[in-house]
Order: structure tokens, then C-alpha cells, then sequence
């Protein structure tokens, strides 16, 4: 009997696709269920979850995703739809299961989406396809001797997705994350409407959406802050063996935020490096120059705000002169030489945590110097951040502290005489425990890009911001058609 039911339930099912499938086929806009379109379209960065999709859309435009939607929505058996940067995500975050991935990242439209840099009342700014890769708005805004603010690390995702995020880097202190330097943006919701939005336009869903996950619709267009782009960069590592030195270093650096250029450094970044021969802490800071000024920055500047750090002298490297882009792009070689190597396309097990800077000194060493100890590979990257350059009226969580760290753990599985399947499941393992330790001493950590498999687990991971989030998802995406790979809301047909 049972048996019985289950191939009913399996045939309808196969119907329903079938169904889905013929009426797709209507619409305008690219839409494939070529098998390679939609293995592209199921796996993404991370390497550990390959999820379905019936099909790919490639829009042309703002109107096929309306029309997509609206389809779905307007339909008595609503079908999943998901927005797909270029799938940086870890865990299937973009993914669908019997829907519909949106690829964003179409040369095309973005060509045709990507306009000329204007003078707004509040600044320069450039207004770009919601796919466009940030490297590409770079090499666009540069020509007219303009670029964005606010940068993440790694230059080849797409602005709709970072600004689902938040996308920190080392400009975050002084600017914010990028979500803090957009000032308009074009949303597809999931009633299938175009709605322009801004801090004074359909305010709730331009704050919705920044930080949204993808839960409660779909950036098509974006309007970047700009400012005169530097010419050069000099960049600085240096050395650190006393984490409390190194953090009250980081921590003073970041409270000249809000001095003139000529008093503070243009980026702060660091990375914590463990191995057999223990913890050591690195910072890198980096001070924008332009040809003419080199000595000048160099001399008074850089040397002055050294002078007031306690790094160790003999182990500071010898400080470099990179162009903007190179400074910007210097992940991108990294990524390459993996790629050569064949270690690109592993699995990503990656952790990022927001730390209030009271509890950082216990999770250093309850985490970098205890649970990770000799026990480590990869990189982790630790950014200052300041809760006054973010806005809490968007969708983020936040720690409950002025200033804070993101704790990047992008450590991959590679195999290293263990086995892969055992190197991930070892790091993974690890996770767990770090996780576990934040909560046993209620270190107040909040998950960046945050990964949970259950309604539960988000509600916990919102907080106090929770009935928010669930009242701006029946606005905005009533039948919870967007985003089902987070695992926030389940769709209903
Ligand atoms: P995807 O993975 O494709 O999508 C991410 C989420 O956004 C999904 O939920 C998706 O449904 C949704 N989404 C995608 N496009 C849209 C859209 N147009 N409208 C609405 N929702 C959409 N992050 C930082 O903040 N700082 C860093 O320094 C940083 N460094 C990184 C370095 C590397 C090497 C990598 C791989 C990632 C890094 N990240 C960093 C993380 C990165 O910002 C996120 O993974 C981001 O989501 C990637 O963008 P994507 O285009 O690949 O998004």
C-alpha cells in the first residue's frame, strides 16, 4: 500500500514537472533545461551540495524575471525561483530543488545595463545590472576615473549577490559594507512587481533587500556610490606574535575613521596564520596614492601612523606599491594557480562570524589557539568593522556591540594523504565545535552568510529581528517563491 502511494505521489510529481516544464517553454527570456545549463546552475562553490533546478533562465532583461514570476505566482502550483550571482555561495544557498535558477551573470545584459557614471545630490554613482561582476564595474568606473567605495575581497561575484550578504572589506571602516553604499536599487519582488526603491522611495523593501538573502526579491539594478578612484596603493604587512597587541593596534587604527585621508589608512585587513610553529597575526594596512604623492604619503603619512604601532620591527615585510586594480584583484592570481594545481574545485567548508571585540581575546584563544591550534590549513582573515557604519533598518544581524570583527574561516578540503571525504569531514567537524564553543560561552557571535538547515535554527540566528524578517516576507514574497535554498521559509504552492 505504501509502496503503492509512493509511486502515485512519484508520478504526480513527474507530472507537475512535465506540466511546468511545457508551460516555461511560453515564456520569454532564455529559458534551458540543457542537462549541462542545469549541473551549472545545481552545484556552486562550495562543492558539497548539488540541489536540481528544472530549469535556467538567462534574462534579457528586468521583464522576463517579472514575467518568470509572475508566472509562478500568478499560477495555482507556484514553482521555486532563485536569483544566482555567480554562485560564490557555499551550501547551496542559490540553488533550487524542482525550480528555477535565475543566472544573473549574462555578458549581455549587463553591456546593455551597465550606464555611464553621473553627479547625483549625494555623490557620483554609477547604476549597473544586478548580475554584473564587481570587477567589471571596477574596470567600467575607472575609466572615467571614478570606482566604488566598499570592496570585498575577491572581485569576481556579482553585485546582487554581495549586497544579499553585505560584502566587508577593508574599506568597511571608514565607508561601511557595500549595502551602506548603494543609493537606489531596481527589485523584482515575489508578486512578480519592478519596483524601483531607496531610503526615500518604497523604503521597506530597499531595506529588505540589502541583507536579504534573496528572500524577498530580486535586484536587477543597482546604483553604486562612487568616488575619484586612487591611482596606486602602497600596502604593508606587519607581524604580530601577542594577540592583544595586535587587536589594540587594529582597534586604534579604526578609530581615526572618521579623520581626513591624510591621517588614517585607506584599508585595514588582516589575516591570523596558524601552523606547527603556533598563532601568528598579521595586518595589512594600505594608504592610496597618486604618482605625485608617493613620497609624500610614504614620508608623512605612512611613517607617522606606524610610529604609533607596536608590531614586531625585525618581521615586517618591506611595504609594496601596487596599482588600484592589482591592489583590488589580488586574489584573482591565487585563484588561478589553484585552478592550474587542479585544488580549486574541492569543497568549501567556509565559516564566517561576526565577534564583538569584548569576547575577541576569548575566541582567540578558545578557537584560534585552542580548537584550531597546530591543527589548521588554510587561510582566515580577520576585518574590523564599526556598527555605526551600518544601517539597521537593513535585513543584516549584527553582534550587539559598537565594534566587531568578521572572522572569515575559508579553510578548503584538500587532500593531503587523508582523503578528501575525511579532510572534509574533519573541518567540518571543527565547525561544529566552534560553533558549539561561541555558544557554550555565549561569546554573542552572529553567522555572516550564515548557513542553517532549519526554521528554528533562523529564527535563533535573527533574534529580535526575526518578526521583521517573516512580516517582510508575506510583503513582499507571500507564497515564499524566492530563495528556498536558504532554508528560511518553505515554499507553499
Ligand atoms: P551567489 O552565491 O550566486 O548568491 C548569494 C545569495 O544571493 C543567494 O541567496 C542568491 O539567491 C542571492 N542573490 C544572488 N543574486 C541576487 C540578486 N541579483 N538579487 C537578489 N538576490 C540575489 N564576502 C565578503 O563580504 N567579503 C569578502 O571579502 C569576501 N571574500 C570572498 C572571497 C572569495 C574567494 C569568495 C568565494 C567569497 C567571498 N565573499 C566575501 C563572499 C561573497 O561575498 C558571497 O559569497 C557572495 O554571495 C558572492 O556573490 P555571488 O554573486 O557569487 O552570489
Amino acid at each position: 500500500m505504501v509502496s503503492k502511494l509512493k509511486l502515485m505521489f512519484f508520478f504526480f510529481h513527474l507530472i507537475s514537472i512535465v506540466v511546468l516544464a511545457l508551460d516555461l517553454s511560453k515564456l520569454h527570456g532564455n529559458i534551458s533545461n540543457n542537462p549541462s545549463d542545469i549541473k551549472a546552475a545545481s552545484l556552486d562553490f562550495g562543492n558539497m551540495r548539488y540541489v536540481e533546478a528544472l530549469a535556467v533562465m538567462y534574462p534579457n532583461s528586468a521583464h522576463d524575471i517579472v514575467e518568470l514570476i509572475k508566472k509562478s505566482y500568478q499560477s495555482e502550483k507556484a514553482f521555486p525561483v532563485s536569483p544566482k550571482g555567480s554562485g560564490h555561495s557555499l551550501y547551496g544557498q542559490a540553488q533550487v530543488a524542482d525550480g528555477v535558477v535565475i543566472d544573473m551573470t549574462g555578458t549581455k545584459v549587463s553591456l546593455q545595463e551597465r550606464k555611464q557614471p553621473a553627479q547625483g545630490s549625494k555623490g557620483s554613482y554609477v547604476d549597473v545590472w544586478g548580475g554584473d561582476l564587481w570587477v567589471n564595474v571596477l574596470n567600467w568606473t575607472v575609466t572615467y576615473g571614478l570606482a566604488p567605495k566598499s570592496w570585498t575581497n575577491y572581485l569576481y561575484v556579482t553585485v546582487g549577490g554581495t549586497l544579499s550578504n553585505a560584502g566587508v572589506g577593508g574599506q568597511s571602516y571608514i565607508h561601511g559594507p557595500q549595502i551602506s553604499n548603494v543609493y537606489e536599487l531596481d527589485v523584482v519582488t515575489g508578486k512578480g512587481e519592478l519596483k524601483t526603491c531607496s531610503k526615500d522611495e518604497n523604503s521597506e523593501l530597499f531595506y529588505s533587500v540589502l541583507g536579504g538573502l534573496g528572500q524577498f526579491g530580486i535586484i536587477t539594478r543597482a546604483r553604486i556610490a562612487l568616488e575619484p578612484a586612487p591611482e596606486c596603493v602602497v600596502l604593508i604587512h606587519l607581524m604580530y606574535l601577542d594577540f592583544s597587541i595586535f587587536t589594540k593596534d587594529i582597534e586604534y587604527l579604526i578609530s581615526l575613521h572618521e579623520k581626513p585621508a591624510n591621517e588614517r589608512f585607506d584599508s585595514i585587513h588582516s589575516s591570523v596564520l596558524i601552523d606547527q610553529g603556533g598563532v601568528r597575526y598579521v595586518l595589512e594596512v594600505v594608504k592610496y596614492f597618486s604618482k605625485l604623492t608617493e613620497d609624500t604619503v610614504r614620508q608623512e603619512i605612512i611613517e607617522t601612523l606606524l610610529k604609533k604601532l607596536d608590531f614586531i620591527p625585525s618581521s615586517t615585510t618591506s611595504s609594496i606599491s601596487l596599482t588600484y586594480f592589482d591592489f583590488l584583484d589580488q586574489l584573482r592570481q591565487m585563484e588561478l594557480d589553484l585552478r592550474r594545481k587542479g585544488l580549486l574545485d574541492v569543497p568549501h567548508p567556509w565559516i564566517t562570524l561576526l565577534v564583538p571585540k569584548s569576547k575577541i581575546g576569548e575566541f582567540d584563544k578558545g578557537i584560534f589557539k585552542g580548537i584550531l591550534g597546530s591543527n589548521s590549513n588554510g587561510w582566515i582573515v580577520m576585518k574590523p568593522l564599526l556598527e555605526n557604519k551600518w544601517d539597521v533598518r537593513t535585513s543584516v544581524v549584527l553582534p550587539d556591540e559598537d565594534i566587531f570583527y568578521a572572522i572569515l574561516m575559508l579553510r578548503s578540503a584538500i587532500d593531503t594523504g587523508e582523503g578528501t571525504k575525511a579532510k572534509l569531514d574533519f573541518i567540518i567537524n571543527q565547525n561544529r565545535e566552534i560553533i558549539k564553543f561561541c555558544k557554550e560561552n555565549e561569546l554573542g557571535v552572529k553567522g555572516y552568510m550564515a548557513h542553517h538547515e532549519t526554521q528554528e535554527e533562523w529564527i535563533e540566528h535573527y533574534g529580535d529581528k526575526w518578526d521583521l524578517i517573516y512580516k517582510r516576507k508575506i510583503e513582499f514574497d507571500p507564497k515564499h517563491i524566492l530563495g528556498t535554498g536558504q532554508h528560511i521559509f518553505q515554499y507553499s504552492s
